[in-house]
Formats: C-alpha cells, sequence, structure tokens
C-alpha cells in the first residue's frame, strides 16, 4: 500500500460560491449562522458555507412553488426545457476540470474518476433527460362507455430532493434531471460533508437559461434543513438518497405532513458470488473493485464475497496481494486509486467494524488500520473467514473492508445471498449460462450484474428491493417519480 502524500497537493478550483441559491440568487442563511466543510486530506476547512434551517427551507420552497405556480417555467415548452438542459450539459463540459476539483477538494475521491468519470457521466445524464423532455406524453385509453378518456402525464410540483456526500455532483444529477424534464421545481439539500459542488454547478444551471426558481440549493444538516424539507406541507414530494435508518425518518415525515409521495435510494450490503468455473484474476479484480471503489462508499458495494470453495484459497492470496498493491493518497496525485473516507465520524466507524470483525473471529488477511496520522486514510482491509452471522456480514460498513465468505453450493449461495434486510445490487461472476440465468432470477435485489460491476448507464434504472429503498432512478421509470396522472373523462355524444 502506498502511503498517504505527505504535502498535499492544492486543487486548482476556488470556491466561489458558499451561500444558499434561492430564487436564481446566492444569499446568506436567514440566521446568518455558517458551517465550516472540511478537506478529508487534513481536516483543514476549505470554506465556510451558509447553514440553512427551516427558516431557508420556507423561502426556497415559496420561491419554487411561485415559480411553479407563475413563474415562466410551466409555460415553456418541453423543447425549450430540453434546450436548457442541452446547454447545460455543454457547460458541465466547458467546466468538467473545475467541478471535478471541487468535488475531490470536498469529498477525497481520486481527481481522476470524478473528472473522467463523474463529471463526464453528469452531462451525459442530462442529455438523457432532456432527450425525454419532450417525449413525454400520455395516453388515449378505451372505455366501456361512450366517453372519450384521456390520461394526462403532468409534473407533480414542488420536488424536494436531499441528497449524501459520496457522489454529490451524480446524485445531483439523479435527482435534478428527471424532475426538470418533467417540468416540476425543486428544493435541493446538499449533505452537510459536501455542499461545494452543487453550488457551482447550479450556478451553471442558471447560465443555461433556467428561470429563477426553479431549483434552489439549501446547504445544512440533515435534522434541520432536512426534515423541514420532508415535513413541508407544500413540498409535492421528496426523494431521498441516504441511509435506512435516516430514509425511514424521511418517509415518516412525509407521512405525518402532507403524504407527499417518496422515493427512497437507501443502503445495501451486496452479494458478489464468484462461481468455481471463474477465471480467478478476473475475479479478484472485479470483486476488488466491487468493493474498494470510491473508498469502499458505495450504498451498492460488493460488500459479500461469496467464492465457491474450490478456488477459495486461491482467491484470498489473490485478493490480498491486489489489496496490497493498492495505491491510497492524496487523491490529486496521478495513479492514485483510493484517497482518504469522507470524514472522522465515518472513518472511526470503519475502523469500529474492523475492530468487530477481528474480534468476532474473522480472520485478518491484510490492513487493519489507518493509513499515516493525518487525514481520513484507511488500509485496503481484507477478512476472510466470514460468517453470515457476524456484524461485518451484515451490516453497511461503507468503507475499504472486503468480506470474503466461502459457499460449497448453489442453492446454499441464494439462501445465504438473499438473508439480508437489504436488496440493492448483486454481482454474479460464472462462464455457465445455466448458473447466471438461475442467480440472476433468484436473487432479490434492484440489479444484478453479471461478469461486470458497477455499469451506471443514464437509461439502466437503480434502486433497491426490501430495505433498499421504493422506486427507481435513471431510465424511464425514474420519470414516474416526477408525474402525476390525471384520467380526464368526456361523454361522446352524436351531433
Ligand atoms: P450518512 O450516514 O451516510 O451521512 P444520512 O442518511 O444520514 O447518511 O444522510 C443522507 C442525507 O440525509 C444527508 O443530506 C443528510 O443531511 C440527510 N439527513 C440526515 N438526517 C436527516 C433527517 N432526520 N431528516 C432529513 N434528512 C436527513
Amino acid at each position: 500500500t502506498a502511503a498517504a502524500a505527505e504535502e498535499p497537493i492544492s486543487p486548482s478550483v476556488q470556491v466561489n460560491h458558499t451561500q444558499l441559491l434561492i430564487d436564481g440568487k446566492f444569499v446568506e442563511s436567514a440566521s446568518g449562522k455558517t458551517f465550516p466543510t472540511l478537506d478529508p486530506r487534513t481536516g483543514d476547512v476549505i470554506a465556510h458555507v451558509s447553514e440553512g434551517d427551516a427558516e431557508d427551507i420556507n423561502r426556497a420552497v415559496f420561491a419554487a412553488r411561485k415559480a411553479f405556480d407563475e413563474g415562466p417555467w410551466p409555460k415553456m415548452t418541453a423543447y425549450e426545457r430540453s434546450r436548457i438542459l442541452l446547454r447545460f450539459a455543454d457547460l458541465i463540459d466547458k467546466h468538467n476540470d473545475e467541478l471535478a476539483a471541487l468535488e475531490t477538494w470536498d469529498n477525497g475521491k481520486p481527481y481522476a474518476q470524478a473528472a473522467h468519470i463523474e463529471v463526464p457521466m453528469v452531462a451525459r445524464l442530462m442529455r438523457y433527460y432532456a432527450g425525454w423532455a419532450d417525449k413525454i406524453h400520455g395516453l388515449v385509453v378505451p372505455a366501456d362507455g361512450p366517453h372519450h378518456v384521456q390520461v394526462l402525464h403532468e409534473p407533480i410540483g414542488v420536488a424536494g430532493q436531499i441528497i449524501p456526500w459520496n457522489f454529490p455532483l451524480l446524485m445531483f444529477a439523479w435527482k435534478v434531471g428527471p424532475a426538470l424534464a418533467c417540468g416540476n421545481t425543486v428544493v435541493l439539500k446538499t449533505a452537510e460533508q459536501t455542499p461545494l459542488s452543487a453550488l457551482y454547478i447550479s450556478k451553471l444551471l442558471h447560465e443555461a437559461g433556467l428561470p429563477d426558481g426553479v431549483v434552489n440549493v439549501v446547504s445544512g444538516f440533515g435534522p434541520t434543513a432536512g426534515a423541514a424539507l420532508a415535513s413541508h406541507m407544500d413540498v409535492d414530494k421528496i426523494a431521498f438518497t441516504g441511509s435506512t435508518d435516516t430514509g425511514k425518518i424521511v418517509l415518516e415525515l412525509a407521512a405525518r405532513s402532507n403524504l407527499k409521495s417518496v422515493t427512497l435510494e437507501l443502503g445495501g450490503k451486496s452479494p458478489f458470488i464468484i462461481m468455481d468455473d471463474a477465471d480467478v484474476d478476473h475475479a479478484v479484480e472485479l470483486a476488488h473493485f466491487a468493493l474498494f471503489f470510491n473508498q469502499g462508499q458505495c450504498c451498492c458495494a460488493g460488500s459479500r464475497t461469496f467464492v465457491h470453495e474450490r478456488i477459495y484459497d486461491e482467491f484470498v492470496e489473490k485478493a490480498k496481494a491486489r489489496a496490497l498493491k493498492r495505491v491510497v493518497g492524496d487523491p490529486f496525485k496521478n495513479g492514485v486509486e483510493q484517497g482518504p473516507q469522507i470524514d472522522d465520524e465515518q472513518f472511526n466507524k470503519i475502523l469500529r467494524y474492523i475492530r468487530y470483525g477481528v474480534e468476532s473471529g474473522a480472520n485478518l488477511v491484510t490492513g487493519g488500520d489507518r493509513l499515516g496520522d493525518k487525514g481520513y486514510y484507511i488500509q485496503p482491509t481484507i477478512f476472510s473467514d466470514v460468517k453470515d452471522n457476524m456484524k461485518i456480514a451484515q451490516e453497511e460498513i461503507f468503507g475499504p473492508v472486503q468480506s470474503i465468505l466461502k459457499f460449497n453450493d448453489l442453492n446454499e449461495v441464494i439462501k445465504r445471498a438473499n438473508a439480508s434486510q437489504y436488496g440493492l445490487a448483486a454481482g454474479v461472476f460464472t462462464n455457465n449460462l445455466n448458473t447466471a440465468n438461475t442467480l440472476t432470477r433468484a436473487l432479490r435485489v434492484g440489479t444484478v450484474w453479471v461478469n461486470c460491476f458497477d455499469v451506471f448507464d443514464a437509461a439502466i434504472p437503480f434502486g433497491g428491493y426490501k430495505q433498499s429503498g421504493i422506486g427507481r432512478e435513471k431510465g424511464i421509470d425514474s420519470l414516474k417519480n416526477y408525474l402525476q396522472i390525471k384520467a380526464v373523462v368526456t361523454p361522446i355524444k352524436n351531433a
């Protein structure tokens, strides 16, 4: 494992926007309060950001309501909305490197990943949703009586959106893209750990021609700003991505207030199943990627690596060699695969799970400690001989800790893989078509990646079974989250 860089490299971007974005203007929070956002490489303050609270959520919802009811937004044609999203995508391309630098600085993810995968994907998502904007239409359906029946698809209204810190810009795109394509207005609450990139990109969205008040961005904390949004009486829909525990709170707040519709994208404990016909070297690489990508901070991380007993010993040995080769360090440095974890809370939580693993008798193959003495770096860690009933096999660790479990029979592994409160995703690694078909149908999860992992096209729906969520994002299904359905019935009479 490469050591963390001693001298952090300075990001090539300035922090220009730290205030709340309400009704097209950057403004102070009503209380005047700010909170610091930190550089995960060092724990140093990057900037002080306006802290939104219930009063600011009120102001933002008021602006979004006005823009939905009166502003130019509802009067625009779908084609004009589409053009704005296309211009926005071009501006994202133009500012790709600044957006990526801001994302890495605030989040700690490798710059190459932000610059070459994530920010381009944000532009791709905007073009995808621009394509939908003028292709959303209702139906004319047959009725038994002499009636002409139209089914209209209308925007829901004001959408509240709460996003997490692991993919700040991508989560912005997954939420804002479909909401705008369908003609809604938005109040977005960013994660308190990563408020910067959403403010920057929203400025670009306004440069692209978005009318004031259509997208409002409030930085702030969950129990204050987030809860105020979820329970607001004038918000028509809430979309949330985050932990299962917080998702339950959001659903409850929505129910107790105005019964706004809710979509949730929550936690996971995704199995990655490697059959004995697998090419072990390839399986090791893919399982490594499935878990360690983004510092292990993915809701869909392949965090239970099930390996067939015939190849188990070889797999563990090679997985260890791969983890030892993983380059950990300053995410702005070329060639770095893993940066720091997001903050001290997550850092300590991961170290706590590593201790649970050791105490419960799992075999610590490699890693197990922090890296260096500054910032939130953790050694790529592997446990083998992990048993289903151990905490590390049941709970979301959200860090660079791979748990390897042994199995010997297909039916056994299906049962064990499904024995989870979660059902977000799964990986399947086999060359046998029948095995692949059996597994893809038996696994109770929202996505199965066969001989691949973490493939995220704009058109592929993503979401969870069981306690991993409600609803789907991306793809055609994501539009349903942002549309109301209205039936219009008129009698047909002879003139
Ligand atoms: P994590 O533990 O990974 O930070 P959370 O689910 O707590 O995940 O956070 C995801 C998002 O939910 C963040 O934007 C956070 O501020 C917000 N959040 C946290 N608590 C609440 C709450 N009680 N009500 C609404 N939003 C919340």
